[in-house]
């Protein structure tokens, strides 16, 4: 079994995390890092012959750095979390957090089954009432064609599931019908079998209604593909001194702040979307790691975000028993393990392995504690000192180094600017020349 505990990881040199995180996977049950998964993160994995291959007018590679977030433990599990991020202390916030959660018995995460959603426009219908019962009529002969198009995903237990038909009475071209096609897609994100589906039945939905079928496409909005995590936070781990040393924060003073700041969220969509920017920091760094369509996932995200017409929080914050802080997620998570970039890309197949994640639901289950995780280390921050006294630190390096500092000089010129607080590139550019 993976440990996710690694003491001193932060302090490590590059190589020293690499060994360490080799180590970390040995054991009888679990699944080795060959040199070949490690060197893909090295590297970056992806050749630019390889990238010619994916999208069009390829001229090279594009790098994100890729970090380990610890301490994560998901339904009793222990998961080292690979994160591709370009934004500093998301991979810091995600592991303290999941420390934290660790003490209250980690992350629970459940998903619904992975259904996706294929949507027909059917135009230029007589009746619409009629027609919407005619498909209804035919449920079970359209569902046994849409069936057939992917053998293999029916090997894995995948196909299709359902069809729903909505009106929609008014739009800029009048009223038209839209068909939905329920289909579990298993352990892909899925877009490839539902359009092919949705372009398989539109001949026959056209005979069935005498209407026209339109667009035949996939929706972002996954609400059939769900995933959950929650976890509790004893309110003793939430004490901490500030970074100023001086001031103690109680744990019923951030537990209660941390509520507040939900709240806001709760209520205003202008709060609610830098909180659920939050969760996406997490979510996404996780999502990019494997390979996997974030686009997709922040569309949904969004679009789940404002499903009752008021744009609002994904996550929640509230007093459990005990006066224990608890936090729950819920979000679509349509995430693949199999095709797309996921089966192409070297490093988003070492992420996958580093996980040891055998379904797409089980990834999903990760990343939505991932968010979750994310979520707590903005709000704890927000709720007592400030985002910007744990952020500034990280951001003066990359300051420093835009201002060209290499090197030691690297963390001279950022520690000169913390101690200042000015954080500007003019006074990083000003330090390392009174240095050099
Ligand atoms: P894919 O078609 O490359 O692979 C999925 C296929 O793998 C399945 O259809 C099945 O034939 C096979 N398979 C083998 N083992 C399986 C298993 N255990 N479970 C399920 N399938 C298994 O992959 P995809 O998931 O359709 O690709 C998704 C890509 O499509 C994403 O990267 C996305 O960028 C892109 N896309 C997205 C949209 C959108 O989001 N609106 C639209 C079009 C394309």
């Amino acid at each position: 079994m993976t440990n996710s505990r690694i003491s001193g990881f932060y302090n490590m040199t590059l190589d020293e995390r690499r060994a360490q995180l080799a180590e970390a996977l040995l054991s009888p049950s679990g699944a080795p890092l060959t040199p070949e998964d490690l060197s893909a993160w090295t590297t970056g994995g992806l050749s630019p012959e390889a990238a010619n291959h994916m999208i069009e007018n390829v001229i090279g590679l594009h790098s994100l750095p890729l970090g380990i977030a610890l301490n994560f433990q998901v339904n009793g599990r222990d998961v080292l979390v690979p994160m591709a991020i370009e934004e500093p202390s998301v991979v810091a916030g995600a592991s303290f957090m999941a420390k934290l959660a660790r003490a209250g018995g980690g992350f629970t995460a459940t998903t619904t089954d992975p259904l996706m959603i294929g949507q027909m426009q059917v135009i230029n219908v007589a009746n619409l009432h009629e027609a919407k019962l005619k498909l209804y009529e035919h449920k079970a002969e359209l569902l046994s064609e849409a069936d057939t198009i992917d053998p293999v995903l029916k090997k894995f237990g995948g196909g299709a599931r359902d069809l729903e038909v909505r009106i929609i009475e008014d739009s800029p071209i009048g009223g038209f019908l839209v068909v939905h096609l329920i289909y579990d897609v298993r352990d892909a994100m899925g877009a490839n079998a539902v359009n092919t589906a949705c372009e398989r039945l539109a001949p026959r939905v056209e005979a069935i209604t005498g209407g026209k079928v339109h667009l035949r496409i996939l929706s972002n909005l996954a609400d059939r593909r769900i995933a959950r995590a929650r976890c509790t936070i004893p309110v003793k781990e939430l004490e901490f001194m500030g970074a100023d040393g001086v001031r103690t924060y109680a744990g019923e003073e951030v537990r209660d702040g941390i509520i507040a700041a939900y709240a806001f969220a709760a209520a205003d969509p202008y709060r609610a979307a830098t909180h659920n920017k939050g969760i996406m920091n997490g979510v996404d760094a996780v999502v990019i790691a494997t390979g996997n369509d974030w686009r997709a996932i922040e569309a949904g995200a969004h679009a789940y975000a404002a499903r009752s017409g008021k744009y609002t929080s994904l996550s929640t914050w509230n007093m459990g028993a005990d006066g224990n802080l608890v936090g729950t997620l819920e979000m679509p998570m349509a995430v693949g393990i199999i095709g797309g970039a996921t089966k192409v890309h070297p490093a988003a197949q070492a992420a996958v392995k580093l996980m040891g994640v055998k379904t797409a639901s089980e990834l999903a289950e990760i990343i939505a504690s991932v968010g979750l995780a994310q979520n707590m280390a903005a709000l704890r921050a927000l709720a007592t000192e400030g985002i910007q006294r744990g952020h500034m630190s990280l951001h003066a390096r990359q300051v420093a180094i835009a201002a060209g500092a290499t090197g030691d000089f690297i963390e001279k010129v950022a520690a000169q600017m913390v101690v200042e607080k000015v954080v500007r590139i003019d006074r990083a550019e000003e330090i390392l020349k009174g240095m050099k």
